[in-house]
């Protein structure tokens, strides 16, 4: 962009004053405020021109263009898997079997788990961590009341639901600090500046919390594509579908938006557990499960080979008695199918952003240490089942809840939000 003007050349030329006060203000908006403007001075309906005043790896501009500019045939296509709430004896062998997938590099696949605390085994969540999976926040509480408690919560509250749970996480399951990353509000309510201003004051990298419909690509006629993580150093361009969206700047913040599934009803849906089916295929059929979601994928595969998210409670697997199989099974073979594809790599969200920040050609991709092979020594080998009972303040109505644990000592009091380590006498949270 510079070649045009050369201030060398320019300087024999005869200029008349008011010519050069036209050529100083031409430099300063070429230059841009990123050049000019300290952090934070930043206007706000400045738009975001990645490479000109947002470079890689700390910003990355909103779009629904690949951010290495690769080919189609130089650009891996992400598969991004994510389970919501708590590791469990219930949920953890299925949790297991994902272990035998490998990517096309022959390191296992990944997926992101985002925890809550009520019923979590944090020994089960160090294994899983081990096995290469990431381990993420989705709050301390989960409580049910979103009108009451999410919708109103301020700063204080977001940061105690993800701080807390990083501090048990890191205390019970024994997860560096370093390695928790993430964060999705529980009902994907979406927290607004409070939550943002959290996420970046914790210094957490991602939100995984926000669905995008109208950055798909299916919704509408002429589709505007599916958008690509993107850093929060300009106001976004996402729709809000649900919650607050944030109004403000955070810079260096990344949004891995939730690009809208499209149901065998032809409506949009975030999660798999809202995608509905026309009769109960998606019950009870595994070839309309298998075939559903190998639908929704294709329509990313087959085009701009953004990344491709399924994002599911693992309770979507044990609906409805005996026939929920259905979805264990369509799940799976969606699995096997992903496997056999070369330019396919099922990884959790932060070695996707690994790749978003250094978005090297498929061919290349073991240069980035996040893909390598992952299986350290287990380093919660004495693992301990606690009961807590109603004497050691449960905060639900029930007789006992159990934790696993990497540590050996029962804290006195059923850790909770504000008392993560149980050494408090807290009873009215
Ligand atoms: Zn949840």
């Amino acid at each position: 962009m510079w070649s045009w003007w050369d201030p060398g050349s320019r300087r024999q030329r005869v200029f008349s004053e008011e010519m050069e006060c036209r050529w100083s203000l031409l430099l300063l908006l070429l230059l841009g405020s990123s050049a000019l403007a300290k952090p934070g001075a930043r206007s706000g309906d400045e738009e975001c021109q990645q490479n000109v005043n947002c470079f890689l790896p700390d910003c990355l501009c909103a779009s629904t263009e690949n951010p290495g500019n690769l080919p189609l045939d130089q650009l891996p296509q992400f598969v991004v898997l994510t389970f919501d709430d708590a590791v469990t004896p219930t949920n953890y062998e299925f949790y297991l079997t994902f272990k035998d997938f490998l990517n096309p590099n022959y390191c296992r696949i990944s997926m992101t788990f985002f925890v809550t605390h009520l019923y979590n085994y944090y020994d089960m969540v160090n294994e899983l961590h081990r096995l290469g999976h990431e381990i993420a926040l989705h709050s301390v509480t989960h409580k049910d009341d979103v009108d009451n408690y999410w919708r109103v919560a301020n700063q204080s509250v977001w940061e105690h639901e993800m701080a807390d749970l990083k501090t048990m996480l890191e205390t019970y399951a024994r997860i560096p600090a370093e390695d928790i990353k993430g964060w999705r509000a529980p009902f994907l309510e979406v927290g607004g500046d409070e939550m943002f201003s959290a996420i970046t004051d914790l210094g957490l990298q991602y939100d995984c919390t926000w669905p995008t419909l109208h950055y798909t690509n299916w919704f509408d006629t002429e589709p505007l594509g599916a958008l690509w993580p993107y850093t929060l150093d300009f106001p976004s361009i996402q729709d809000c579908q649900l919650g607050r969206c944030p109004t403000q700047i955070y810079e260096g913040t990344w949004v891995m938006p939730m690009v809208d599934l499209e149901d065998n009803t032809g409506q949009p849906c975030a999660m798999l557990d809202a995608c509905n089916s026309l009769e109960n295929e998606l019950l009870v059929d595994p070839d309309a499960v298998e075939s559903f979601l190998r639908r929704n994928f294709e329509y990313n595969y087959n085009s701009t080979k953004a990344p491709f998210g399924l994002y599911v409670h693992h309770s979507w697997f044990y609906e409805g008695g005996n026939s929920t199989d259905a979805r264990r099974v369509g799940y799976t073979r969606f699995l096997e199918y992903l496997s056999k594809l070369e330019d396919v790599y099922v990884v959790s969200v932060d070695r996707l952003l690994a790749w978003v920040k250094n978005p090297v050609p498929l061919d290349d991709i073991d240069s980035i240490d996040e893909f390598g092979c992952y299986e350290p020594e287990s380093n919660c080998v004495d693992t301990k089942i606690f009961k807590f009972t109603t004497e050691n303040n449960l905060p639900v109505e029930v007789d006992a809840i159990y934790m696993g644990s990497c540590t050996l000592v029962q804290p006195k009091y059923y850790p909770w939000i504000y008392n993560p380590l149980g050494d408090q006498n807290i009873t009215d949270v």
